[in-house]
């Protein structure tokens, strides 16, 4: 189980929130025409192993997009923030 400090509600299980995806992939600029480039913006993704970076919306509390960075072998979290403010 995982237990999520959203900076809004304090620590929460992950049930209260909704998975998002991949924080780390970057959306191609809105006028790129290669299709290549958006094939791997939405369908391609690593398997990191260890430290991670994902969206997470916490669903049943203030609604706010995180994005939590998670290792992926042992499951702690080492950090929690907005993710309004890192795609700022
Ligand atoms: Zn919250």
């Amino acid at each position: 189980m995982l237990r999520i400090e959203c900076p809004c509600c304090g620590t929460r299980d992950h049930g209260e929130f909704r998975y998002g995806g991949d924080a780390a992939v970057e959306r191609p600029a809105h006028d790129n025409s290669d299709p290549d480039a958006w094939y791997r913006y939405v369908y391609v993704r690593s398997n990191p192993k260890g430290l991670h970076q994902e969206f997470w919306q916490h669903v049943l509390g203030c609604r706010q997009w995180l994005v939590v960075e998670r290792d992926t072998v042992t499951h702690s979290i080492r950090s929690v923030s907005f993710s309004r403010r890192q795609r700022a």
